[in-house]
């Protein structure tokens, strides 16, 4: 699956009606993939946000009973700016997400709920290109959306999701992994660029608190790069990229 370094990116497959993002926080798709939303709801297509967290733990000088709340609201704006009306929260803890059955149970159980045909996680290995180390929620979340889109499809798996009404849902045909250092696909991040800045910068409470610069151009420039970087082997057209797992 994996294409060399200097190898053109596929276009992603766009013979899809559903897809779910799954992500460990507030603020991951932002950071990840908001401008291929954009896209994807411009087209008619649905997307739904599940977040394992709610990113109660990601500002230090707010109390997690606080910043919790704030940064739902937060993720709620940013979903709406892309087209996103449904965003769910698992509740798990921010920060201290485990990997295993119970996150692989609740993302399975969300997955045979929406029907997707496409799953969208975040970057699930240790590292972000072998540069930074990544963050253990970020890898538990990754790792479990990856083997959830197969458990959803398993009558077998948790029996007990069926007993609550949710059938197997044997319909997801990929997994792309945002912010992956071995994409294989991208789509065109053109017409939802703009939109996905704005996306970004409704984390605005966030966002203070990480940097001194001016919101709007902290945002502009991280999201400007990105996709000007996948671009380059996207035919220079700006790009959104993902690493893409057929099922
Ligand atoms: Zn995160």
């Amino acid at each position: 699956m994996t294409a060399p370094r200097n190898e053109q990116l596929k276009a992603m497959p766009d013979d899809w009606r559903r897809a779910l993002a799954v992500v460990a926080h507030p603020d991951d798709l932002e950071y990840g993939c908001a401008a291929a939303v954009a896209g994807w709801t411009d087209g008619g297509r649905e997307v739904a946000y599940l977040l394992a967290t709610r990113g109660e733990a990601g500002i230090d000088s707010l109390e997690p009973s606080a910043c919790g709340p704030l940064r739902e609201r937060e993720q709620r704006a940013s979903a709406a700016v892309v087209g996103v009306s449904t965003v769910e929260f698992l509740d798990h803890r921010d920060g201290v997400v485990e990997y295993g059955v119970p996150l692989r149970r609740d993302i399975a159980a969300a997955i045979r709920r929406h029907r997707p045909e496409l799953v969208i996680t975040l970057n699930h290995r240790d590292t972000w290109g072998g540069v930074a180390w990544n963050t253990p929620d970020h890898v538990a979340v990754g790792r479990a959306t990856l083997d959830a889109a197969a458990d959803a499809g398993n009558r077998w798996i948790f029996p007990e999701l069926t007993e609550r009404g949710l059938e197997p849902w044997n319909g997801v045909r990929w997994v792309a992994v945002a912010g992956s250092a071995q994409p294989t696909h991208a789509v065109d991040a053109t017409a939802g660029l703009e939109r996905a800045v704005r996306s970004l910068l409704r984390h605005r409470t966030y966002i203070e608190a990480l940097t001194d610069e001016d919101p709007e151009t902290y945002a502009r420039s991280f999201l400007t790069a990105q996709t000007e970087a996948a671009g380059e082997r996207f035919g220079g057209t700006p790009a959104v990229a993902f690493e893409l797992f057929g099922r």
